[in-house]
């Protein structure tokens, strides 16, 4: 059977000269970069280029990057770093319904400790209203948390715009950018954000490291208390092996990045093409504003976990929204907050694609979907009604 891998949202393959830049720091350069001595300057030397790397693909300084275990820890950093360091001068968030739970569950977390967070509708788009969000900030606001585009839905938010009202009214604004990396231009000269979050994992680097954007002169309270790693800022014998593979990911994603918009984008439209001939079916998300990699699909009188078996039974790997959810029987926050009601949340599937991804592949997906569709709603009851 053939293996067809739709669901780089959750993952990404290590590319192979990705491996290769590691390898050396799995093996013979095993020294501490903080080491002065000659075991320690190439590992060094490697963090310093990887670094280098990443704040390329951001356009942004060395200084202003800090490298975490995850993006999930650099959400946290972020959030809880501003929130503690600007406690003096307020207690209030804002953010989104739809955002990540490394967001959404580190401000619920801020409010069990008195801060105040205010989350942002979306509309039936996934986008939030620019007036609503002006209007949520008070003189007590200290961060404003708005990802670059979600997870779920590939829905890009307005980050320039929103970088604009928060630096007009004195905010710190973070944004988290793990799935927007490689997939859109981000350049942080140009958005106003003061903390933005990548992650290596999605743009085909390893597993357990991603980065942190601090711009300079934004103050932070450390999340992990230790050695003078990361100019004070993350204590830790660095991650040298996972750095390295992460900044070749970088490097690859800026220089990629035009092709594999194209590309990406070519095969989704295919794919939206060919399945929009199945009646009872919408695209979720606003239809430009969105990742070129992206397509979540309801598919009415469907189950989505079942359609995934079916999927998965067909060598296809495709999701029901965020991997951290799936599996679960809350519908996804993220749908629902666009107005779907929990039954179209859960005939819904989120098809992401990626570099590997071919022409065949969508073709194959486009030929095999209607009859399972048709197949498992010739069992619900609903559809024989609206047929
Ligand atoms: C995957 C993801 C994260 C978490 O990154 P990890 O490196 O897996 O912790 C955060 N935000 C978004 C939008 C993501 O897609």
């Amino acid at each position: 059977m053939n293996k067809i891998y739709f669901d780089h949202n959750a993952t990404t393959p290590v590319l192979g000269e990705v491996f290769d830049a590691m390898v050396p720091f799995l093996k013979d350069q095993w020294g501490n970069p903080s080491s002065i001595h000659w075991a320690g300057r190439g590992t060094r030397k490697a963090v310093e280029d990887a670094r280098e790397s990443v704040c390329r693909l951001l356009n942004c300084q060395n200084v202003e990057l800090i490298f975490t275990s995850t993006g999930t820890e650099g959400d946290n950093h972020a959030i809880k770093g501003a929130a503690y360091a600007n406690k003096n001068k307020g207690n209030h968030i804002i953010t989104t319904r739809v955002e990540h739970p490394a967001v959404l569950n580190t401000c619920k977390h801020l409010a069990k400790e008195g801060f105040e967070v205010t989350y942002l509708d979306v509309d039936s788009d996934g986008l939030i209203d620019l007036d609503a969000l002006k209007a949520a900030i008070t003189p007590k606001t200290i961060l404003i948390t708005v990802m670059f585009a979600n997870n779920e839905t590939g829905v890009i938010f307005p980050i320039k715009e929103i970088g604009d009202i928060a630096r007009e009214r004195g905010v710190l604004f973070h944004t988290d950018a793990v799935q927007a990396a490689g997939k859109v231009l981000i350049d942080v000269q140009k958005l106003n954000v003061d903390l933005l979050t990548v992650s290596g994992h999605k743009i085909y680097g390893p597993k357990g490291v991603g980065a942190l954007f601090v711009k300079r002169g934004v103050r932070l309270v450390p999340l992990i208390h230790g050695g003078h790693h990361e100019r004070n800022r993350r204590g830790g014998t660095e991650n040298v092996a996972g750095i390295a593979g992460f900044g070749k990911a970088a490097e690859i994603a800026l220089r990629d990045m035009d092709k594999e918009i194209e590309h990406l984008k070519a095969l989704k439209d295919r794919l939206e093409a060919g399945l929009g001939k199945i009646p009872h079916i919408k695209v979720n998300g606003h239809l430009e504003k969105r990742l070129p990699n992206t397509s979540n699909i309801s598919f009415e009188f469907v189950e989505g976990e079942s359609l995934l078996l079916n999927l998965d039974m067909k060598g296809i790997a495709a999701s029901s929204g965020s991997a951290c959810t799936s599996g679960s029987l809350e519908p996804s926050h993220v749908l629902v907050s666009m107005g779907l009601t929990h039954e179209l949340s859960h005939g819904s599937v989120r098809f992401s694609l990626g570099k590997s991804n071919t022409v065949e592949e969508i073709d194959y997906l486009i030929e095999i979907m209607p009859p399972i569709v048709e197949r498992m709603r010739s069992m619900s009851p609903l559809y024989a009604g609206a047929k």
